[in-house]
């Protein structure tokens, strides 16, 4: 038995120090999990449950190449936010338990469409046109856990054309990545190769064609693109 069409190539990620590479399967992302990004979007920065949104595997961007500033948009904002990547799943993981689900760590962006996404929010709609588009995921080297361990704090910062724009920390996290990791286990049967983008500090703004994206977890790693 063949295949109707060719199939799609795989998406996967770099692992830093290997020749392997990382084979993705979902990426989930959760929205305001630091305080001070919660009030700078108008909303009320206390412990609600988290949620969530996807977006699409194949909208990673490998650390490097260029981001391409996508169509029917004026305003595409950076969101800087540790990725945890999972090597195994499963559902209903107590907290106590997941850590033992993630295989590493890496830098990443979840590019957005702001004038969309603010759209959809004023209608009531899902935010896929404003976050799921090509390219929308760029992501630095996972960093494998057994290297560096689970890091609950150090600074996450990015710098457009050399100038900070956002910094934070990652023990400002409201929902820590073992509790995304439960909390996820219970919507959804977590898999080998799913990716969870933890949410983005305060900061977040415009860029434009031109700009030079730096981001910086402490001790996980950094993350360079160009808007093209
Ligand atoms: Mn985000």
């Amino acid at each position: 038995m063949g295949y109707v069409i060719t199939p799609p190539p795989a998406a996967v990620l770099p692992v830093r120090g290997s020749a392997d590479v990382f084979p993705v399967h979902r990426i989930y992302c959760v929205g305001r999990n630091y305080a001070a990004h919660a009030i700078e979007m108008g909303h009320d920065p206390d412990r609600e449950a988290p949620f969530f949104f996807q977006k699409n595997p194949d909208n990673l961007l490998i650390n490097g190449a260029d981001f391409p500033y996508p169509p029917n948009s004026e305003d595409v904002h950076h969101e800087i936010e540790l990725v945890v990547a999972l090597k195994s799943g499963g559902t209903n993981i107590p907290v106590e338990e997941a850590l033992n689900c993630v295989y590493g760590y890496a830098v990443g962006l979840d590019m957005t469409r702001r004038d969309l996404q603010a759209q959809c929010k004023k209608a009531g709609r899902p935010w896929e046109i404003g976050k799921a588009f090509e390219q929308s995921a760029p992501c630095g080297d996972l960093v494998p856990a057994s290297e560096i361990g689970n890091p609950d704090s150090g600074a996450i910062w990015l710098k457009v054309n050399g100038e900070l724009r956002q910094e934070g920390d990652l023990n400002q996290l409201i929902w820590k990545v073992p509790e995304m990791i439960a909390y996820l286990s219970g919507l959804f049967e977590l898999m080998p190769g799913d990716l969870i983008m933890s949410g983005t500090p305060a900061g977040v703004a415009a860029v434009s064609r031109g700009d030079e994206m730096h981001g910086f977890i402490e001790g996980v790693g950094a993350l360079s693109t160009k808007v093209v």
